[in-house]
């Protein structure tokens, strides 16, 4: 079958080589006018790789990315003592990538030409099996949707919560050269300000800072406002900035979905990623919830050829049905778990940071593994339900 996708980002990528891995015609259109170079850094936490290995990248992504999980990770204070260890073995699997390898790996995967640069889609209609562009319209089986948190085609569909502002806005950077972590990463939680520190795989760090402040504030030197926001905090945080080419310090407003969408799937057209359920950046879990749903589809369309029109209908209904509910349900989570970490205020902060200590180290363990403890459908089931449809 033919199937358009909207977006060259993480989700469309990871959809495209498993719809073409699984012998589909794909073509990608995305408006950016060449492959994306720059970005930080990327936390993949173990289902993120299940889905990887569902779609044939999981190998490919571990060569390019460095494990997490033999440092100890958690949350401190500013002055460096620990509030909680996370259990190791929940981090097991969790990878940081830097995000260009990440793009670099999943394009070799992809036929060449596969994704047509410089196509900005105009919309997809009700119908949802054509996709329109300037130079006119192209149809296909399925069309699918990831074109980011501000996706256009999401903003044309009934019941479209549109993006909030989060409360905080976060720096983003990796040092040029590397930096003695000292055996610990995680982050470190202040008075409405967050600091995170996870390593590359030749000893470079990706790191972030987190402020609270009001939406579109602007600032002349992000590379001085965030020293000036982290100063006096624990070793290495100052190292790690000042080995940091200022020019690479970019700062993002951080915005989700302002609430759950009714559906993912209108007609032949599927949501998939931050275009369906984009959520704060709070548990790593943005472009993990892209590659499941980007699995899983790949995984309902596999068996399936352009006549078996009831199949491809229950096999969509399926991505929604499976995917809505989990991704939604994380959502919220990331929401709360941000809107904790960013607490302003002694008392508010004592208070947290009461809890956090008081949280038994088997619970956060207990929530990581069934977090991450994810599987892709078995393709076979929607044929099954395609066949009965
Ligand atoms: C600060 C921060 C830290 C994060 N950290 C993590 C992390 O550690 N782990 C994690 O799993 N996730 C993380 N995330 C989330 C993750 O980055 C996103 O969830 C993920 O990149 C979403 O991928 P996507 O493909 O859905 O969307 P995008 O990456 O936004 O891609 C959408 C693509 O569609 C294109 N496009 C848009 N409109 C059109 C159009 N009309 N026509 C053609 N093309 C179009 C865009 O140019 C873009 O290339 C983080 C996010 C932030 C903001």
């Amino acid at each position: 079958m033919r199937v358009g996708i909207i977006g060259a980002g993480i989700g469309g990528l990871v959809a495209a080589v498993g719809l073409q891995r699984a012998g589909h015609e794909v073509a990608v259109f995305e408006r950016a006018p060449e492959p994306r170079r720059e970005g930080s850094g990327l936390s993949l936490f173990g289902n993120a790789f299940t889905a990887l290995d569902a779609v044939g990248l999981g190998d490919a992504m571990r060569a390019v990315t460095a494990p997490a999980g033999l440092l100890r990770a958690g949350q401190r204070r500013p002055d460096g003592r620990w509030l909680a260890t996370t259990p190791a073995a929940s981090l097991a699997a969790l990878r940081i990538a830097h995000r260009s390898d990440v793009h670099r790996v999943l394009l070799s995967a992809l036929d060449p030409d596969t994704v047509r640069y410089g196509s900005d889609v105009l919309g997809v209609p009700a119908s949802g099996d054509t996709v329109t562009l300037t130079t006119g319209a192209e149809s296909f089986d399925v069309v699918v949707a990831a074109d980011g948190i501000r996706s256009r085609v999401r903003s044309t569909w009934p019941g479209d919560p549109g993006v909030r502002y989060s409360g905080y806005s976060t720096w983003r950077g990796v040092t040029a050269t590397p930096v003695d972590l000292g055996g610990a990463a995680g982050e470190t939680w202040g008075d409405g300000l967050r600091f995170g520190m996870a390593p590359l795989g030749d000893g470079r760090v990706y790191w972030f800072g987190v402020a609270s402040m009001p939406p579109g504030v602007a600032l002349d030197d992000e590379w001085a406002a965030v020293n000036r926001h982290f100063a006096g905090w624990h070793s290495p945080i100052a190292e790690m900035l000042a080995a940091t080419d200022p020019a690479t310090v970019a700062r993002l407003d951080i915005h989700d979905l302002a609430g759950p969408l009714p559906t993912f799937r209108r007609g032949r057209c599927v949501l998939l990623g931050d275009a369906a359920h984009a959520m704060t950046p709070d548990l790593g879990q943005g472009a993990g919830q892209a590659m499941e749903d980007a699995a899983t589809l790949a995984a309902l369309l596999a068996p399936l050829s352009d006549s078996d029109h009831g199949g491809i209908d229950a096999a969509l209904d399926r991505y929604d049905a499976l995917r809505r509910p989990r991704t939604q349900s994380i959502a919220r989570r990331a929401r709360s778990v941000g809107a904790v970490a960013q607490a302003r205020g002694r008392t508010r902060v004592f208070l947290r940071d009461t809890a956090v200590r008081l949280i038994p180290a088997s619970l956060t363990a207990r929530q990581l593994t069934a977090l991450q403890s994810w599987q892709p459908p078995s393709p076979a089931r929607s044929r099954t339900e395609g066949a009965l449809r």
